[in-house]
């Protein structure tokens, strides 16, 4: 087939590169907001790990700026959920950012959904929401694309290279598939000198798997225009570019980026990570953020004026609750006023140089820890009962120990505070599978009597679940009895210590998509006559 040429322009643009190496992005200055919270919305994944890396460094970056009072990640996959999310933020006004790559199913239908957003502002609950665009359409991302083309590909010069944005392409996201082509049409026409800037797609044409028929030069860059290196950018594409014979692991264990340039099809191939990646889009963020202010102009927010959940926390803490799923937590070990470790693990974290245990200052490599089990398991469920073991973390004060618990067992320590005080709302099952979308539609169909043998299946500490279940199949039908049904939150406190439960106030992502699957077999079952 003939690809459609964009031949590069010569129109000047702000983000030429001509004449520099590495260009600074033209962020907009961040006024900070005290009394406000920035929630950061991903995609996530159960499969891969690195999906989520990006959201979690942005928001690092972001709060090692101190711009907000509190910043937090959520995601549509991973823990904590979207619902969750919402019960861990002390503060009354909330930014929420979606770190999507277009406009679209997630960011029209999804994301308004799960947070119950009526609009641009929402107040609910005593809390102002703010809905900002998402991070893939703001104008700087332009910028960013040619950053990432330049960092992957210094020395090949622009007139003998092409630039080739790729990203999935599918019937179900034309708007993902605009904005990679409006990237494409912006940096043609930005006077970056490359010979031709094109788009190329997983499934749909151009297909990227034809990466060097579209080019006629000797250098070919290719930049995802994905929001992380999930299974596309770093699993398929470069299968389909020829880079990889098979699927491979995830990016973290690959070295598909280090390999540049590739010599293959007799062209040189350089092959960036996703473009979500890079750095700045923590800057994106904040302009969007800014973006919504200047169109909406809301009043400023009081400051909140409940005590925050890292005093509950402290309470909680000092009244006895010195355990959480599989982390004891420690008061006054040595100089440190506070510790976690595995629960296995306290004789060796109340020795000299706690027993030889790793030690981790600050909550900062809460999520490393949580992230695998000791067999390499990708823990995308972190109420699974296989922590692994041989860390200790030290921690200065109930803020940093609120934000490690976060991270270790997401939302649980808001959870437990607002059902201690009766104000925790608990979706029923027929509710969480009612409002699945897409794939997950078909979930709801599953019958009572499957998902309560469902439960028994994949619920509770038999199952490595350590969460209590608080929910009931609808109103009036509660779960059947069995251990799963019966299991309080709390692995093996001794006696002398409580505990903070673990809460399930709705099924989680794992249990929708078994029901998914045991509702389709249900149907399987049926004669063809009565099958849904
Ligand atoms: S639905 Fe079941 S498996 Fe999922 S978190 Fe809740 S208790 Fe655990």
């Amino acid at each position: 087939m003939d690809y459609p040429r964009r031949k590069s322009l010569s129109v000047r643009f702000n983000c030429s590169l001509q004449s520099r190496k590495h260009p600074p992005l033209s962020v907009m200055p961040f006024t900070a907001k005290p009394n406000s919270a920035l929630l950061i919305v991903g995609h996530g994944s159960t499969e891969n790990p690195d999906s989520s890396t990006p959201y979690f460094d942005h928001a690092d970056e972001i709060r090692r700026r101190g711009l907000f009072a509190e910043v937090h990640v959520c995601f549509w996959k991973e823990e904590p959920s979207m619902r969750e999310a919402l019960f861990m933020i002390d503060a009354p006004e909330v930014y929420i950012v979606p770190d999507f790559i277009s406009e679209g199913y997630f960011t029209q239908d999804v994301i308004p959904r799960e947070l119950q957003l009526e609009g641009d502002t929402t107040v609910r609950h005593g809390k102002t929401l703010h809905y900002c665009l998402p991070v893939g359409v703001h104008r700087s991302m332009t910028d960013l694309i040619l950053r990432r083309a330049q960092e992957v590909a210094p020395d090949a010069d622009p007139a003998d290279t092409t630039l080739i944005i790729t990203g999935h392409g599918t019937g179900l996201n034309q708007n993902s598939t605009k904005a990679i082509r409006d990237q494409a049409d912006l940096i043609a026409a930005s006077g970056a000198g490359y010979a031709l800037v094109t788009d190329a797609y997983m499934e749909e044409q151009p297909f990227i798997a034809d990466w060097d028929k579209m080019a006629d030069t000797s250098n070919v860059v290719v930049v995802p225009f994905f929001i992380s290196d999930g299974l596309h950018s770093f699993q398929d594409i470069p299968v389909m570019l020829g880079l990889e014979k098979e699927v491979g692991p995830a990016a973290s264990q690959t070295d598909v980026f280090r390999n540049n340039p590739n010599r293959l099809r007799e062209k040189n191939l350089y092959y960036s990570s996703a473009i979500g990646t890079e750095p700045l889009i923590a800057d994106v963020i904040l302009d969007q953020v800014s973006d919504f202010d200047k169109k909406h102009s809301p009043a400023p927010p009081e400051a909140a004026t409940l005590p925050p959940l890292s005093e509950h926390l402290k309470q909680l803490v000092r009244s006895g609750m010195t355990q959480i799923g599989q982390i004891r937590i420690q008061r006054d070990l040595c100089e440190f006023p506070y510790a976690l470790h595995h629960m296995d693990e306290e004789d060796l974290a109340t020795q000299p140089a706690f027993g030889g245990l790793e030690h981790h200052r600050g909550p900062g490599d809460a999520r490393n820890i949580s992230t695998y089990a000791e067999d390499g398991e990708y823990r995308f469920t972190k109420g699974k009962t296989n922590l692994r073991h041989g860390w200790i973390m030290t921690l200065d004060d109930e803020q940093d120990l609120l934000r490690a618990l976060d991270q270790f067992y997401p939302g649980c320590t808001a959870l437990f505070i607002k059902y201690k005080d009766g104000t925790l709302p608990i979706e029923t099952l027929r509710k969480k599978l009612g409002r699945q979308t897409g794939m997950y539609r078909y979930a709801d169909s599953i019958s009572d009597e499957g998902a309560q043998k469902l439960i028994q299946k994949v619920c509770g500490p038999a199952h490595n679940c350590a969460k209590k279940i608080l929910w009931k199949l609808d109103p009036e039908t509660p779960l059947v009895d069995s251990e799963a049904s019966r299991f309080n939150g709390i692995l093996g406190a001794p006696p002398d210590k409580e505990a903070i439960p673990l809460l399930c106030r709705e099924a989680c992502n794992h249990f929708v998509a078994e029901c998914r699957k045991a509702a389709k077999a249900e149907s399987d079952a049926k004669p063809s006559s009565v099958k849904v």
